[in-house]
């Protein structure tokens, strides 16, 4: 027989074995003993967390004959045929192949004929995210009026890429990253069964850098297995997740700890010239200084991220300075900023080393700028102020972390990013009011009535307080009276799309919608108009040479006019 990976073979194939996700399971369970199932599911999270594996188990958990307190018996028939894919009222579709409208058209059509074997169909749509536009509103028809018998579950590592319409009809469970703690245990469990030896270290290591992943554990962990002649040790994993031992690290940070700038390089370098991936250092050294800090607060061993609580982590959190620490944190996350606009990390590794190997001027200045008192609470709140700044500093990473893929570095987009509440996307409304003419909008205005005739009775609801107030040959801005109203147009991928096409087939050209709150409106036109003005300004100073004092443009005029029309006043001051 051909080799199997470990994360097939051990897929869990009972709620009980499906790690770090309890809370998820258990509601689960109860819905079957209750008969309380939804027609609709949307497991969420990232990869290897076990979204997959729960679907399938809940697939057979519902079709089960032999159902015990909401557990499969996997020893039926169906069970069986359940688990080896092979039965037909169960479909599993990947969304990343098959995203055509076709595909889901035909779910649409096969959905409606009852289960054959089974008491429920199921539906499992992996990487749900990936469907086109038009298979998501195939979708959302079936959702809407979904068929007898039949269950969808939808699964995801991107929700924010799913429409709300289609979000809004399924019970939403968010799969979370799996504890190391977790990891190792079933890795544990899977090694006894296999009665392979391992160092625990080993284990350790393969969690840590597995991220929450049960699937990438198992499949560093299979990588261990062939590398290692029966025995799964520190060293093959430490090579194979390019990881840097704790005592590495240990001593690393302790020629900081020092100010020994000398052993810092050696070390430096000693790791660099093992193979060890810059980018991994940095993140390791912030996750260790991070443990440090928590452990000299806690003395708590549950509560740590990576590090094993060995006699020299010990030493050295009796040892370390919180400053230090802090500062550590600090210049490593600005090292990992520069790092990624550069080819030279070793450079500014270097230049890392250096810094943090020197005593610490700011703070010995600080400290005796402070008149001392010799009092416990003032220390305690020292404490409390540095571990409060720290949290921040570690939120801002993970912030840093999660946008690194999707975007290049742009703090200014960030900052904006953060702010999770609806904010109008005035990028899109200055580029439709820059082309808006009184035409385009007197004709939108003339379909209007009939275009939200057009519309999907959810749709209309959404837009029966809007008005268009400006419109370009492709955009179309719209206020709303309405704020929640506004945010749910606004990101409504199928109502854009279908307002999209209707504008196509009826005027003959796609224009977008572009929501706005009404009584954000004023403000928001007055500002294009001042922009415009200011532009107009600048390009005539420079006409005519800068010539002082320019007469500003006839204001009220111009102001009245651009909040008619837009973009006439241009053409007409030309
Ligand atoms: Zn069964």
């Amino acid at each position: 027989m051909s080799y199997q990976a470990l994360y097939r073979v051990w897929r869990p194939q009972r709620f009980e074995d499906v790690a770090g996700q309890e809370a998820i399971t258990k509601t689960l369970k109860n819905a079957i003993s209750q008969g309380n199932t939804s027609h609709a599911y949307l497991f969420s999270g990232p990869r290897g967390t076990g979204k997959t594996s729960a679907a399938k188990i809940f697939a057979k958990a519902m079709n089960c004959p032999h159902v015990s307190e909401g557990e499969p018996c996997n020893d039926c028939a169906l069970c069986k045929s359940i688990t080896q894919g092979k039965l037909g009222d169960v479909i599993e579709i990947d969304a990343a192949s098959n995203n055509g409208v076709d595909e889901i058209r035909d779910i649409r059509e096969k959905a409606n004929y009852a289960p054959t074997e089974a008491v429920y169909k199921v539906y499992i749509i992996d990487e749900v995210h990936m469907l086109s536009m038009g298979a998501f509103n195939a979708l959302l028809k079936t959702l809407e009026e979904p068929p007898m018998n039949v269950v969808f579950i939808l699964a995801t590592t991107e929700p924010h890429k799913i429409p709300l319409t289609i979000i809004s009809r399924t019970q939403r469970f968010d799969f979370r990253r799996i504890s190391p703690q977790d990891i190792i245990r079933r890795m544990t469990y899977i090694l006894n069964e296999k009665q392979v030896d391992y160092e625990e270290d080993a284990l350790l290591a393969i969690a840590k850098a597995a991220e929450g992943g049960m699937r990438d554990a198992l499949s560093i962990l299979d990588q261990a297995l062939s590398f290692s002649d029966g025995k799964v040790t520190l060293d093959d994993t430490l090579r194979i997740t390019g990881s840097i031992t704790q005592d590495l690290l240990i001593a690393f940070i302790g020629a900081a700890m020092d100010n020994d700038t000398e052993k810092g390089l050696t070390l430096l370098h000693h790791i660099l010239q093992e193979g060890k991936d810059p980018n991994r250092l940095v993140d390791d050294t912030i996750t260790f200084c991070r443990d440090i800090l928590i452990y000299q607060k806690t003395q708590d061993e549950t509560v740590l991220k990576m590090s094993k609580v060995d006699d020299s982590f010990i030493h050295l959190s009796n040892q370390a300075q919180p400053e230090k620490i802090y500062e550590m944190i600090r210049t490593m996350n600005q090292t990992q900023q520069e790092m990624r606009l550069s080819t030279h990390a070793e450079v500014y590794l270097e230049v890392a080393t250096v810094r943090l190997t020197q005593p610490i001027a700011v703070n010995t200045e600080a400290k005796a700028s402070t008149t001392p008192i010799p009092s416990d609470n003032q220390e305690l709140n020292d404490i409390k102020h540095k571990l409060k700044q720290m949290q921040k500093l570690i939120d801002q990473l993970k912030q840093g972390e999660g946008n690194r893929t999707t975007e290049a570095v742009a703090p200014a987009k960030r900052k904006a990013k953060k702010q999770s509440s609806f904010k109008v996307n005035t990028t899109k409304v200055y580029k439709v009011l820059e082309r808006a003419t009184k035409e385009d909008l007197a004709k939108l205005k003339d379909v209007w009535p009939d275009l939200m005739d057009a519309l999907e009775t959810s749709q209309k609801a959404i837009m029966k307080s809007s008005q268009p107030v400006a419109a370009s040959p492709n955009g179309l801005v719209v206020t709303f009276e309405y704020d929640i109203l506004c945010e749910r147009a606004s990101n409504d991928t199928l109502l854009i799309e279908a307002i999209g096409d209707y504008l196509e087939k009826v005027i003959g050209h796609r224009a977008e919608l572009v929501s706005v709150p009404g009584r954000e409106w004023p403000v928001i036109r007055k500002a294009f108009i001042q922009q415009m003005k200011k532009g107009s300004q600048d390009d005539d100073e420079l006409n005519e040479n800068k010539e002082e004092e320019k007469q500003p443009v006839d204001e009220p005029v111009v102001t009245e006019a651009f909040e008619l029309f837009g973009k006439d006043i241009v053409e007409v001051r030309d």
